[in-house]
């Protein structure tokens, strides 16, 4: 843990959240403008509704949002919450990987795979799609990332699965739930889990290796659970409640991410 700093460990800490917070910066601007098809490159951040330009200082990560009390500067217009949660969740997670991880292969991949897990929550949460222009180039970049930490990065103590158990886990993620939606809508008529959601666990089986796909199932299926009973007592909706189920599958990936080797202790005690 924290290996391989050039400087102090509370300097490269700050550095790794604001860095984060940058990056959940862009995810935002990929949350706010993909399910449109916009460009995430132009035009520059506009609000939306009176299309005033943000201004640089307008736009500095969390702060800005405290500054303006979450309102446009032009229009005093509500800025979601969204901003914010968004920028401190990747500021969090990338200063919880690199307390983990290190400087390493492991913290690199996780980074990306943290980052489309939080987009694909999010877009999810707004507009109940899990985007293929996310999920089917991750599930390549799961694989691919897996070959370069096989040849390259072999003697590191990694996360990143090697590329069969990536392989097994892309078919195994997508093959299961592909298997399941299909008995589900026979016997039911309904469609159960959507195409996205199968997509986005083979993406996960391809960054984690298929030991993962199992648990994050089961986590997923439990929080899921909880939650959609939860909300069915407190709105007094029924059964058909229809919870977007990405947030949880990435919910279970990244526990999964963070305590592989304790969860695998408990399931593959063999190895
Ligand atoms: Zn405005």
């Amino acid at each position: 843990m924290m290996n391989s700093l050039p400087f102090s460990p509370f300097l490269g800490l700050a550095i790794v959240f604001i860095f984060g917070a940058l990056v959940g910066s862009f995810l935002n601007v990929c949350i706010g403008r993909i399910p449109d098809g916009e460009s995430i490159v132009t035009p520059p951040s506009h609000c939306p509704k009176c299309k005033a330009p943000i201004a640089f200082y307008d736009n500095v990560p969390l702060l800005s949002f405290i500054f303006l009390r979450g309102r446009c500067r032009a229009c005093s217009e509500r800025i979601s919450p969204r901003y914010f949660i968004v920028e401190l969740l990747m500021a969090f997670f990338a200063v919880a990987l690199f307390y983990w991880f290190g400087l390493s292969f492991s913290f690199s991949v996780s980074f990306v795979f943290v980052a489309a897990l939080i987009v694909i929550s999010f877009i999810d949460l707004d507009v109940r799609i899990v985007p293929d222009v996310i999920s089917l180039p991750g599930i390549v970049l799961g694989l691919v990332f897996s070959a370069v930490g096989y040849f390259f990065f072999r003697n590191e103590l990694s996360i990143v699965p090697s590329p069969l158990s990536s392989l097994i886990g892309i078919l195994a993620g997508g093959g299961f739930l592909l298997a399941t939606a299909w008995v589900y809508e026979k016997f039911t008529g309904v469609e159960g889990m959507g195409g996205g959601d199968i997509k986005l666990l083979a993406m996960i089986g391809a960054f984690l290796g298929w030991p993962a796909i199992p648990v994050t199932l089961f986590i997923a299926s439990l929080l899921g659970s909880v939650v959609g009973i939860t909300c069915m007592v407190l709105t007094g909706a029924g059964r058909r409640l229809a919870l977007p189920f990405a947030p949880f599958l990435c919910s279970g990936a990244l526990a999964y991410l963070f305590f592989a080797n304790e969860i695998i202790e408990l399931y593959l005690p063999s190895r």
